[in-house]
């Protein structure tokens, strides 16, 4: 199985890279973000809860986020693997992970890191917030969203450094090139776990 977690900062382009990476490789997108922003559509309580942090930048509870990534793995037990797409943010939902992707026999093969400097980021946020309809791509709410990054989410690379699995991969340049770059980090997995 090749399950990934495609990893990096608000605007580093996860979710475009993600959704080529699942063409080409027949995997199952998990975003918390399009998750949650689906529970928002659909007016549920949950989402009605999620909305007021998203909005503020803030990360919402771990264990929200870790019982619908549970939900959704589980909902897919014949897929060849996931791409996982912002999730995990934090230590604790990483350690929760772990815990979770083992028990079911589907482990993580690699966090792939998408580097991109953080001027880079907020133009790419204030651009795409022009024609995105969400409202935490705003300045302000951008910029309180890198500040979660930074003092939450990073510390989630560690983890998979020290085991071997973290890859960065740069993340400026053209879309088509910075997904071959992570095809051959990719490729390269996938021939060491044969
Ligand atoms: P994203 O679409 O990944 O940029 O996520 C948008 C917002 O959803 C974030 O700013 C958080 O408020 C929330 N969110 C998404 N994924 C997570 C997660 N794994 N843990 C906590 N909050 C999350």
């Amino acid at each position: 199985m090749l399950n990934i977690i495609l990893f990096g900062p608000p605007g580093a382009g996860k979710g475009t890279q993600a959704e080529k990476l699942i063409k080409k490789y027949n995997l199952v997108h998990l975003s918390t973000g399009d998750l949650l922003r689906s529970e928002i559509a659909q007016g549920t309580l949950l989402g009605l809860e999620a909305k007021k942090l998203m909005d503020e930048g803030k990360l919402v509870p771990d264990n929200v986020v870790i019982g619908m990534i549970e939900h959704k793995v589980k909902a897919n037990p014949n897929s060849e693997g996931f791409i996982f797409d912002g999730f995990p943010r934090t230590e604790a939902q990483a350690g929760a992970f772990e815990t979770l992707m083992n028990s079911l026999g589907k482990p993580i093969l690699g966090l792939v890191s998408l580097e991109v400097d953080e001027k880079e980021l907020v133009r790419r946020l204030v651009e795409r917030g022009k024609v995105s309809g969400r409202s935490d791509d705003n300045e302000e709410t951008i910029h309180k969203r890198l500040v979660e990054y930074e003092n939450k989410t990073r510390a989630v690379a560690h983890y998979y450094s020290n085991h071997n699995k973290h890859f960065r991969v740069n993340g400026i340049g053209d879309m088509e090139e910075i997904f071959s770059r992570i095809c051959k980090v990719i490729d390269g997995l996938q021939v060491g776990s044969k």
